[in-house]
């Protein structure tokens, strides 16, 4: 885990949804980085989301890229742009992938894959 990403995936744990604003120029950046891409500050703070938005655009996954993918095909791998004005890559789970749409609105839940970590997907809101 690099460390520009761990209060992400502590926040995770907690479940809880964080992305980051630069204090200098009010950018907010996902994924996490340790300078503002905008104006190269190292002042960023984390800030909560609501963990709502929508599907800007997604792919439905049937070929496993690795066996111990192999159960979870098919899968939808997402883009999703939170209502905050940050966008994501996560997975739209709790309905049948061909359901999925663009402009979906989701909202974020968190699956709890060992007890260290927990990644955020999306369910239809
Ligand atoms: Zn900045």
């Amino acid at each position: 885990m690099l460390p520009e990403t761990e209060p992400f995936w502590q926040a995770a744990k907690r479940h809880e949804l964080v992305f980051q604003q630069c204090r200098a120029c009010g950018q907010r950046m996902h994924f996490p980085r340790l300078m503002c891409h905008q104006c190269l500050s190292k002042d960023v703070e984390w800030i909560p989301s609501a963990g709502r938005g929508t599907v800007y655009s997604y792919t439905i996954v049937h070929q496993a890229a690795h066996e111990s993918f192999a159960s979870e095909v098919p899968y939808v791998y997402a883009i999703i742009d939170l209502d905050e004005g940050i966008r994501m890559i996560s997975n739209v789970v709790g309905v049948e992938p061909a359901a999925v749409t663009i402009d979906m609105p989701v909202k974020v839940m968190f699956d709890d894959v060992t007890p260290a970590i927990s990644i955020p997907r999306f369910t239809p809101a």
